[in-house]
């Protein structure tokens, strides 16, 4: 059984800061860490999700990023007078969402925690009186004197119970599959309130890829 000073189940946003904050406070080496999320690289449902989105700028701050350093992204960015225009955006100076991702890039090479990432799901967790044991998904059992759980929201994504499931037609944005894109003649909906969700699916039926 493989054995670590701490396990975080979870390589997303959190997990992934929290792996930072440990090395950078000494509590912990990259060997004797290990963090566990099945996808095939770290932060993957966060970049998965924004990237479906469209979106071009974090809503947060720059001082809200992975690094210990409030400033680390501004100064990663570079000086004012080389950085390109849309590099931050008013109001709290929010961050383009590509320049999030190298920052993160930079930072998951800097600390190496590519080669703390084990790619599995942890299935069930049994502590005892002195070490936390971790059975994956695989029926690997791993150990720990400290465990973080970071696991995020679910893969399932929350679906209404009046959308009509299976049509290609009707997407949930946050699925953990890829969405399908729209055909030319096919325009895409993208619906939040529930009233009007209830509207279009029935009037948008055959038109619209609908997103709820
Ligand atoms: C479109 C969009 C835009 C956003 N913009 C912002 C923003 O600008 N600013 C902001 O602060 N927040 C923003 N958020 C919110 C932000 O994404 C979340 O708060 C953040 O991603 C949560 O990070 P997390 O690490 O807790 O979870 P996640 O990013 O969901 O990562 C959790 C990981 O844990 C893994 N996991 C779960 N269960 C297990 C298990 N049993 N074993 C192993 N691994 C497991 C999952 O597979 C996943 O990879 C945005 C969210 C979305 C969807």
């Amino acid at each position: 059984m493989k054995d670590f000073k701490w396990i975080i189940v979870g390589g997303g946003i959190h997990g992934v800061h929290m792996a930072i904050r440990l090395l950078e406070a000494g509590l912990t080496s990259i060997k004797e860490l290990c963090i566990i999320d099945p996808h095939d690289e770290l932060l993957a449902r966060w970049n998965k999700n924004t990237r479906t989105t469209g979106m071009t700028h974090l809503r947060s701050p720059s001082v809200h990023n992975l690094s210990p350093g409030a400033h680390d992204l501004e100064r990663f960015a570079g000086k004012r007078r080389s950085r390109s225009p849309d590099a931050f955006r008013f109001p709290y100076n929010r961050p383009a969402l590509s320049l999030f991702a190298n920052h993160n890039t930079a930072l998951i090479e800097k600390y190496d925690l590519g080669h703390a990432h084990l790619k599995t799901l942890v299935s069930k967790i049994e502590p005892d009186e002195s070490r936390v044991i971790l059975i994956a998904k695989n029926g690997e059992k791993l150990s720990a004197s400290n465990v973080i759980l970071s696991l995020g929201v679910s893969d399932l994504a929350s679906w209404p119970s009046w959308a009509p499931k299976g049509r290609r037609n009707i997407q949930h944005i946050f699925a953990s599959q890829e969405i399908l894109p729209a055909s030319e003649s096919e325009r895409i909906l993208v619906v939040k309130k529930k009233s009007l969700q209830c509207k279009f699916l029935s009037e948008w039926r055959e038109r619209a890829i609908v997103l709820l």
